[in-house]
């Protein structure tokens, strides 16, 4: 998730319940969970900014567990590099995609693996934003792999997300001519706020936002997010254009954000793998896992 439009989210955050209680009972959280979160914030990757070295040891994780898992390359490959950035200043960063064949439209799930790596000095782990939204795209990959849904499912975890998007930009061009019924971006699943809902953002106007909140809810306490808010200081902040999700909604693809609110940690030295709520994340994944598998 990126800074700039999140600033006004923090700000909002205390004022906005009013709701009633909700509860659902956690599904046994699968080990995978703690595991890749741990394997992806160790000081080895470093924080995983895009183009160090950290992201690439990342990199490679993912692209083991993916085949250790026995998923299929998409298009022959898991690893699809691309440049962004102009000219002579080009810098390049990594997608990872596999998938689970099944006739189309496809369904899509992506999660951004990229993070801050280190500022000031200080080592950013990343736990929540958003080693948590991998870990649970793993979780249901193995899961699609093991019990085809009615649909081919792409899987995709993303590069460059927190220095501008690149990685969605380049994964809306990689996937051009795909036919998509829509995308699910999973980004900081880890940390629940205290009345323990996640949101759901969706393109506006689309019917199958609601539709999807309602696949969910049974699995995990769900609440339509806020399109639009004004920060104390008069700055709107726009959910748009928060995450992965705005480059599928510029080329007119349907998609869905699931995620929690920004939290004292988002983007700090303390987003560490302890502090996430890993039963949370088991619902989560039972959520998405409804979603995959609704008609
Ligand atoms: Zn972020």
């Amino acid at each position: 998730m990126r800074v700039a439009v999140l600033l006004f989210a923090a700000a909002l955050s205390g004022c906005q319940s009013q709701s009633v209680p909700c509860e659902v009972p956690s599904p046994p959280v699968p080990d995978s969970l703690q595991r890749d979160v741990n394997a992806l914030t160790t000081p080895e990757m470093a924080g995983r900014k895009t183009g160090s070295e950290g992201a690439r040891l990342a990199a490679d994780y993912l692209v083991e567990r993916f085949s250790t898992l026995g998923m299929t390359p998409w298009h022959g490959s898991i690893r699809h590099p691309f440049q962004y950035g102009p000219g002579w200043l080009a810098k390049s960063g990594e997608n990872l995609v596999v998938w689970v064949p099944g006739p189309p439209p496809y369904r899509l799930v992506m999660a951004h693996y990229d993070h801050l790596g280190r500022k000031q000095g200080q080592f950013h782990p990343g736990a929540d934003d958003n080693a948590s939204g991998v870990a649970v795209l793993l979780a249901l990959a193995e899961q699609a792999q093991q019990h085809p849904p009615a649909q081919g499912v792409i899987f995709a975890a993303l590069d460059a997300e927190e220095n501008g998007l690149y990685g969605s930009k380049a994964l809306v061009q990689q996937l051009t001519g795909v036919e998509l019924e829509w995308v699910l971006n999973l980004d900081m699943v880890g940390r629940p706020p205290k009345d323990g809902r996640a949101q759901l953002w969706w393109r506006h106007g689309w019917q199958g936002g609601e539709q999807a909140l309602n696949t969910l809810q049974p699995h995990l306490c769900t609440e339509a997010g806020r399109r639009r808010m004004k920060g104390q200081d008069g700055i709107h902040y726009d959910s748009l254009h928060a995450s992965d999700h705005y480059p599928f909604h510029q080329a007119s693809v349907n998609w869905l954000y699931l995620g929690v609110p920004p939290h004292r940690d988002y983007h700090s030295p303390n987003d560490r793998a302890e502090r996430l709520d890993y039963p949370f994340m088991s619902r989560v994944l039972a959520a998405s896992w409804a979603l995959l598998n609704r008609p």
